[in-house]
């Protein structure tokens, strides 16, 4: 059996039939942007393997950082232990998340970490003795992750509910904010979308924990980017109703949206964030949530005492010193002119797009380059077509879009860009 016949034989891959798994490539190294096949074909990795490879592959001070590291420890229980790769993440998060918001819960994955702020908002809330709010609000077309729980707060349409019906908890659903990042803003309730937030928690708002959403940017739901004004408001409404706010920044932090984070497009701080993704560069599995003082307080005085929750792989040191040496580069700031570049760049190449006929929208929010379609777009014929064009895409729903490593440099952001457009004229 060759390679590729045991992988298909025998490897499940993500969202993808494990009879019919399609075109699939081996790839033998990944460096900077670049991924190269075992056949010695290279490709661009435009979707830095799934948002994480902010810094390219295989970056020098990362894979350093990690080696230094598996030499003396790659791993140590963290209950009743510590260790200085986790302490010296913890300074890079604090100086790096807004103030007040410190109490750091490390995880190994995106999924995991929005588990951690669901529990973290339940025990929170018992912990002030509401014990009926168990519930929580989101809104239409997020995504956060492939969990139970998360999973309740995905999207109920597009996401996974219709397989996973009865087995799911019912929570609140809200319409998508109805004004995107382009388009002015109004102050009218009714076409803001904010009145169905205000009626929830009239209503309801003795009931719900918290309102978890994705801050600007709705990744995996549809790559749709809201108007920061909704978040600022909606931030208000939660204080007023005593509700926590859980920002899912996992796709969006450190930079991608051209601000550090998302929510600094709002200039909000919520109760709890969640980081991953792009936190370790794209090197190794890590996520965080991160409360703010007061929520830690409120669970560390209740009766329970303790937050439930404490995986086995807990601030991994090797995964730790990955995420200090990814958040120094972020702190050097390089990232600022770079997505910035990549927008400005994205904005012009893309634009010819929109005049195609399946195309119904072109948008780029920092280094997040979409060409929506009117119909669904099968990610095996990109797959099929990156030999070719030299470029790594994989779209999903009705979008192909990029989400390039900063470092990628202007000749392969326009072979980028050519791919998505070839892409769109062929569908
Ligand atoms: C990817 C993602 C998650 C889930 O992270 P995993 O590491 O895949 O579990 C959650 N929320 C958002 C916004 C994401 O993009």
């Amino acid at each position: 059996m060759t390679p590729l016949d045991f992988d298909a034989r025998h490897l499940w891959h993500p969202y993808t039939n494990v009879l019919d798994p399609g075109p699939m490539h081996l790839i033998t190294h990944a460096d900077g942007v670049m991924l190269t096949r075992d056949d010695g074909g290279q490709m661009i990795d435009a979707m830095s393997s799934w948002w994480c490879a902010v810094h390219g592959h295989n970056h020098p001070s990362i894979v350093g950082a990690m080696q230094d590291q598996i030499g003396q420890m790659p791993h140590v229980m963290f209950g009743g232990l510590t260790h200085n790769p986790a302490i010296e993440l913890g300074r890079r998060l604090v100086d790096l998340l807004p103030k007040g918001l410190d109490r750091i819960f490390y995880c190994d994955s995106g999924s995991v970490s929005i588990e951690v702020a669901l529990k973290m908002a339940v025990q929170y809330q018992k912990a002030m003795g509401h014990e009926n709010r168990v519930e929580f609000a989101t809104i239409r077309g997020g995504y956060h992750g492939d969990t139970w729980k998360a999973m309740s707060v995905c999207d109920p349409v597009n996401g996974m509910h219709g397989l996973f019906r009865g087995a799911l908890s019912v929570q609140h659903f809200l319409p998508r904010p109805p004004i995107t990042i382009a388009q002015d803003w109004s102050d009218d309730p009714e076409v803001n979308g904010l009145g169905a937030l205000q009626h929830l928690l009239a209503t309801k708002g003795t009931q719900i924990a918290a309102l978890i959403i994705e801050p600007v940017v709705q990744g995996a739901g549809g790559m749709y980017f809201y108007h920061p004004n909704w978040l600022k408001q909606a931030r208000d409404m939660c204080k007023a109703h005593g509700v926590l706010m859980i920002l899912d920044e996992i796709a969006t932090g450190f930079g991608r949206t051209g601000k550090l984070f998302a929510m600094d497009h709002a200039d909000i701080v919520p109760d709890i964030i969640c980081l991953g993704k792009a936190l370790t560069g794209g090197h190794i599995s890590m996520a965080t949530t991160v409360a703010t003082e007061t929520v830690a307080r409120g669970i560390g005085e209740s009766d329970a005492s303790v937050l439930m929750h404490g995986p086995t792989y807990m601030a991994n040191p090797l995964a730790c010193a990955a995420a200090t040496a990814s958040l120094d580069l972020i702190a050097a700031g390089h990232w600022r002119a770079q997505v910035s570049a990549i927008a400005d760049q994205m904005t012009q190449e893309l634009a010819p797009a929109r005049k195609l006929p399946r195309v119904k929208d072109v948008r780029v929010l920092g280094a997040i380059g979409v060409i929506e379609m009117h119909d669904w777009v099968d990610p095996s014929v990109a797959h099929q077509m990156a030999p070719q064009t030299g470029v790594w895409l994989r779209p999903f729903a009705h979008n192909i879009y990029c989400m390039p490593p900063y470092v990628i440099s202007s000749d392969q952001l326009s072979q980028v860009t050519a791919a998505m457009v070839s892409l769109a004229k062929g569908m």
